[in-house]
């Protein structure tokens, strides 16, 4: 069930894959970038484990799964920095609001909600990045996850089973962007030598959209 346990859970699982793959990220960031992506990314999710667990040790009531976005997006533009920094965190923001109107009691997300979040997460990265598909981004992982995500919710998958195909698709997605070369951010000052490598956001949208799927199983 995608509650607000599930946000905490999910949290906890990034902040333990971040620490895991930030040499990783670091070297694919290495490769393209300026080498800081996964120094970025394991300072903000551990910020936001902190930061999720301070509030569950002090708040009375249980907060619904849009509330947890709200301070997961809010936290994630304090504390990544770099240009994936805004990216995340105005996707996390745009979930969050575009989920808050969900109905049920504990605001538990199902299956359309998940797709209505993704689409609504690729949106706000896009109005904030303006990068397209096929221009070697984290919408590259993005956009096909959203897509993958509406249609196993149109063809009746719940929460878990549409997480699952987000994370899939955003997994050949990444993979994709390997022979692309890059047109917005940093990597595009390397023009047609950025071909030849994963794009470092893209990888981190894999991870967060994998451990999304794990803590809803
Ligand atoms: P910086 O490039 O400022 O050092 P990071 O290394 O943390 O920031 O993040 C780099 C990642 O940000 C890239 O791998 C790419 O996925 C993403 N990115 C950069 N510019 C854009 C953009 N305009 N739209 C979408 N994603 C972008
Ligand atoms: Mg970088
Ligand atoms: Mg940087």
């Amino acid at each position: 069930r995608l509650t607000a346990v599930w946000v905490q859970d999910w949290m906890e699982r990034a902040h333990a894959v971040f620490a895991a793959e930030r040499v990783a990220l670091i070297e694919l960031d290495r490769a393209i970038g300026d080498g800081d992506h996964g120094e970025n990314m394991d300072r903000g999710m551990t910020a936001v484990a902190k930061r999720l667990a301070a509030d569950a040790e002090t708040s009375q009531e249980t907060p619904t799964p849009a509330a947890l976005l709200k301070t997961v997006a809010t936290t994630v533009m304090a504390n990544v920095g770099g240009a994936a920094g805004p990216l995340f965190g105005t996707a996390f923001l745009r979930a969050a609001k575009a989920t808050d109107s969900v109905s049920a009691p504990d605001g538990e997300l199902d299956g359309h909600a998940v797709a209505t979040a993704l689409e609504a997460a690729l949106g706000g990265l896009q109005s904030r990045g303006k990068a397209e598909v096929g221009e070697k981004t984290m919408v590259d992982a993005w956009a096909p996850a959203a897509q993958a995500a509406r249609e196993a919710a149109e063809a009746g998958g719940d929460a878990t089973a549409v997480l699952a195909a987000a994370a899939h698709a955003a997994e050949e997605g990444a993979d994709a962007t390997v022979p692309m070369i890059a047109t917005k951010g940093r990597a595009s000052y390397l023009g047609p030598r950025s071909a030849g490598y994963r794009d470092p956001g893209a990888v981190s949208t894999v991870l967060l959209l994998r451990t999304a799927t794990e803590a809803a199983l």
